[in-house]
């Protein structure tokens, strides 16, 4: 029997890092923790509305700030799962040497382990670009899965004009662009070959979902789209044995937050108000679970999928 598993994931991917991603260097002033100090409990209020247990995703460097550690804390004290989203987060991980690629592993793995007091079990790879010496630092670290690759056709060719039109205005971003050939990587679970988007036998990747239609299933088209939209690309999810969702903590930032004015300009996402998103939200819940399905954090997913034979 297959699985009808899903499971909601939350990138606590902070305000400066898509200052950095859009060019953006002006002075962020109480932006700079709009995420943690205001999206986090807005999703901690609604997971706990919706009886979901979630997956958070957070970078290391980010737990020296003591508010941000006692949230993480709390968030796994009510049953959330705190994953591993590198040290720093550098878009450019997999350019650098395999050294710090397996220090960005590990020194957020150590970081979490003494916040929460169990280490991490899962990774997600800032902007989604993997590489197979990633891949060797994770299996390394004794990671059970990876969440990162993305093989949504209509996302990649989105960014790459995004860079493209950036770059033509001598405009600087943090952002790379990840391999073409991880289009050809499976939608479903499977785990990691040699190259990393073929199928074989390494760690076990949850990719990041993707619609019959090929359009991204994150948490930005469904807050963008709005309820019914929200409701027709979940069903286009449904049938797989996963349906992995992925947040960032800043979809459910506010228009009526004037600290975020910056960022407005590059954000449509940011022109609709926080409660209105979570509707959209709540509906796709809504259809997975009408549909039988069980939501689960990812870590409990790859325990499950694990058990069952890999094809
Ligand atoms: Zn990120």
């Amino acid at each position: 029997m297959t699985s009808k598993l899903a499971a909601i994931s939350i990138d606590l991917d902070e305000v400066p890092r898509y200052a950095a991603i859009h060019g953006i260097e002006a002075s962020l002033g109480s932006a700079a923790h709009a995420v943690y100090d205001r999206c986090v409990p807005r999703l901690q209020a609604w997971l706990r509305e919706e009886s979901i247990s979630a997956t958070f995703f957070a970078i290391g460097e980010d737990l020296e700030r003591p508010p941000n550690r006692e949230t993480i804390a709390a968030l796994y004290g009510s049953g959330h799962e705190i994953a591993n989203h590198s040290h720093h987060h550098y878009y450019d991980l997999v350019r650098r040497t395999e050294n710090e690629i397996a220090d960005e592993v590990e020194r957020c793995a150590a970081m979490i382990a003494d916040t929460c007091g169990t280490r991490p079990v899962g990774f997600r790879a800032p902007g989604y670009t993997v590489s197979d010496a990633l891949f060797r630092a994770l299996e390394a670290a004794g990671m059970l899965y990876d969440s990162s690759v993305f093989p949504c056709p209509t996302y990649y060719a989105a960014k790459a004009a995004a860079l493209t039109s950036m770059k033509l205005q001598r405009r600087k971003s943090a952002s790379i662009l990840d391999t073409p050939s991880v289009l050809r990587a499976p939608r479903r679970p499977y785990r990691v070959g040699r190259p990393y988007w073929q199928p074989g036998s390494g760690l076990l990747e949850l990719p990041i979902g993707v619609t019959k239609l090929q359009l991204p299933y994150i948490g930005t088209s469904l807050v963008l789209g709005g309820p019914r939209v929200a409701a027709m690309m979940t069903k286009q999810m449904l049938g797989r044995e996963l349906i992995n969702l992925e947040l960032h903590g800043f979809d459910v930032a506010d228009a009526a937050d004037d600290s975020l004015h910056m960022l407005v300009p590059h954000r449509a996402d940011l022109r609709r108000r926080a409660g209105e998103k979570l509707r959209a939200l709540s509906r796709a819940v809504r259809v997975m679970r009408e549909a039988g399905y069980e939501l689960v954090t990812l870590g409990e997913a790859a325990r499950r999928l694990s058990r069952t034979p890999s094809r």
